[in-house]
């Protein structure tokens, strides 16, 4: 090996080093990765630093290059303790203790064993043998520096213990396992160096590296939970926080149904602890055994690759409902590996659910009623109409209704050129009636009369009272003769018909006008105006009738 006589120009490639160091450490602390990303990082490069000092200081000759490289073997191996505690904190999720002063008492008592290893002081931490520092005798500073790293192991590995007890992800558990065990390789590896190559030299042959190999393997070990059991795996480490913060129970079980993870919203529904057997019977033995559980249960037992799901309500006094869920866990050639059953209280979405069937039975019992009340009102609407056009003592239309329907009809008998006629007819002498009987029997003459008029008229002719005791008839599709003979018919009849008055039958008789339309002569612009020289016509008629002696039936000209 050829060695390195003089630093010379090497300076400049030594300045790069540095200046490609700094960067590196820029970036690692500048990247947005997690604090126990960087730690571990910091913490692997002093564990390098021995290694590369215990070797380098072989390559010289110069006793300061030496001393600066043993130097720099030292600060590491002082660090290394108080690497260990920190990291140690982090692994297991306490890093938030890691604050101001007691960052600065954990990091104290090291720091002083490093400054006590540079200044060394009379050489009371080690002394060159002859003139040079490959080999070196140990002073007391150097046993206080062994032993206080001894110390921050001791206080590293009962802080792993303390989790290992505590922790309740299996993964996260053998992480821990690991470690403490590459923790276990560095303290047993550091104790043999020392008693082969510092308490026992005299006797005992030098053996090189032997801390360093134990660095080595204690990092291993840190590789491996790197790894195997995903330590620094940010999405492993995001999961694992979701998983056991969200108010979902989750079980996972691996085929044989030991639980492998429990988290935190699963204990207040299962009572089942990693490592243990989970029986789905049991834990559902205290709800009734309906038709739903039975089945789901017949399925969870005999068909474990199917997803299945079922809802239950608690037998507790709030009677949570709750919805569990399994999905299986295949692999590759769907062969089981384990099975994830979630729980998920759903007793405010069913309280939502049974209050929104209750209002919606609410609406369809209002909206039940809205139609019996609009049936209701049709109903009224019907008689009210009915009301507005019909006479109340008679039932025959009124003068109103009739007058309306005219005016279209007679459009209509001239567009389609149809004969029409018109009646218009009185009781004869009523006054008497109505100081003779009374107007009781008025009225019930006037109903009578009416009764029998409208007896005798086809369904499409309209009878209505035009006012008083007088009558009139509008008949369509009818000729001068036939309402001639019609009018004399109805007459005779009015005239035969007897009303009860007491113990006296009375009789009356009418004097009728009778208007008759041809299809051919029928022209005019206003209905309305039509209709008034129309009934001016009848009325003359009837005028005529009364004067001729009345009970008798006059044509219109
Ligand atoms: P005329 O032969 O000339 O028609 O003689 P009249 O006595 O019948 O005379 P008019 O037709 O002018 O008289 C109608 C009478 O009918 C006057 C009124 O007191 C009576 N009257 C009108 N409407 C009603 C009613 O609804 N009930 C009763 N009882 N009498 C009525
Ligand atoms: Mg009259
Ligand atoms: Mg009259």
């Amino acid at each position: 090996m050829k060695k390195v006589n003089a630093l010379g120009t090497q300076w400049i490639d030594f300045s790069l080093f540095i200046l490609l160091f700094i960067l590196f450490v820029c970036v690692i602390a500048m990247n947005r990765i997690t604090t126990t990303h960087k730690v571990y990082l910091a913490f692997h490069f002093i564990m390098m630093l021995w290694p590369l000092g215990q070797f380098s200081v072989k390559l010289t000759d110069f006793p300061d290059v030496q001393l600066f490289l043993i130097n720099l073997s030292f600060v590491a191996m002082g660090m290394l303790g108080p690497g260990w505690l920190f990291f140690v904190f982090f692994l297991t999720n306490r890093s938030l203790q890691l604050k101001g002063l007691r960052v600065f008492a954990y990091i104290v008592p090291a720091a002083l064993c490093v400054v006590a290893a540079l200044w060394n002081p009379d050489g009371l931490f080690m002394t060159p043998v002859g003139d040079n520092y490959v080999e070196r005798v140990y002073g007391p500073l150097f046993w206080l520096l062994v032993l206080v790293q001894f110390a921050y192991l001791f206080v590293a590995l009962m802080n792993m213990f303390h989790a290992l007890k505590t922790v309740s992800s299996i993964n996260l558990r053998k992480q821990l396992a690991t470690a403490l065990i590459g923790m276990f390789v560095l303290t047993g590896f550091g104790l043999l160096d020392v008693m082969v190559n510092v308490l026992l030299t005299e006797w005992l042959p030098v053996i090189p590296g032997m801390l360093a190999l134990g660095i080595l393997l204690s990092d291993l070990c840190f590789v491996i939970a790197i790894y195997r059991y995903g330590m620094l795996d940010i999405l492993s480490l995001a999961q694992r926080d979701i998983i056991d913060h969200m108010t979902t129970g989750v079980i996972v079980v691996d085929e044989n149904d030991k639980v492998l993870e429990v988290n935190r919203g699963a204990s207040p529904l299962v009572q089942v602890v990693q490592g243990e057997t989970f029986e789905m019977e049991r834990f559902l033995a205290p709800l009734q055994v309906r038709g739903e559980v039975y089945e789901f249960l017949y399925r969870y037992n005999n068909h474990p690759q199917e997803k299945m799901q079922m809802e239950f309500s608690m037998q507790d006094p709030v009677g949570r409902h709750i919805s569990i869920q399994i999905s299986p866990v295949l692999d590759n050639r769907k062969t089981l590996l384990g099975r994830i059953i979630t729980f998920h209280d759903v007793s405010e979405l069913r309280k939502l659910v049974v209050e929104m069937n209750r209002k919606n039975e609410a609406l369809h019992e209002r909206n039940l009623e809205l139609i019996t009340i609009q049936e209701e009102l049709f109903r009224v609407n019907q008689k009210l109409e009915q009301m507005a056009v019909t006479d109340g003592l008679t039932g025959c239309f009124n003068r109103r209704y009739l007058m309306q329907q005219l005016e279209h009809e007679v459009l209509l008998n001239m567009r389609y050129q149809i004969p029409f006629s018109i009646f218009l007819f009185d009781i004869d002498h009523f006054k008497q009636i109505n100081d003779k009987y009374g107007h009781l029997v008025g009225d019930e003459v006037i109903r009578s009369t009416a009764n029998i008029v409208r007896s005798m008229l086809r369904r499409t002719d309209i009878l209505a009272r035009y006012g008083g005791e007088e009558f009139t008839v509008y008949l369509p599709h009818t000729n001068r003769e036939q309402s001639e003979l019609l009018a004399e018919k109805i007459m005779q009849a009015v005239g035969e018909n007897r009303v009860d008055a007491g113990s006296e039958k009375v009789h009356v008789t009418i004097s009728m006008g009778v208007l008759s339309e041809s299809s051919e002569d029928l022209r005019f612009n206003d209905p309305k105006e039509y209709l008034r020289e129309v009934f001016s016509s009848a009325d003359s008629a009837l005028y005529k009738a009364k004067n001729e002696g009345r009970n008798r039936v006059v044509m219109a000209l």
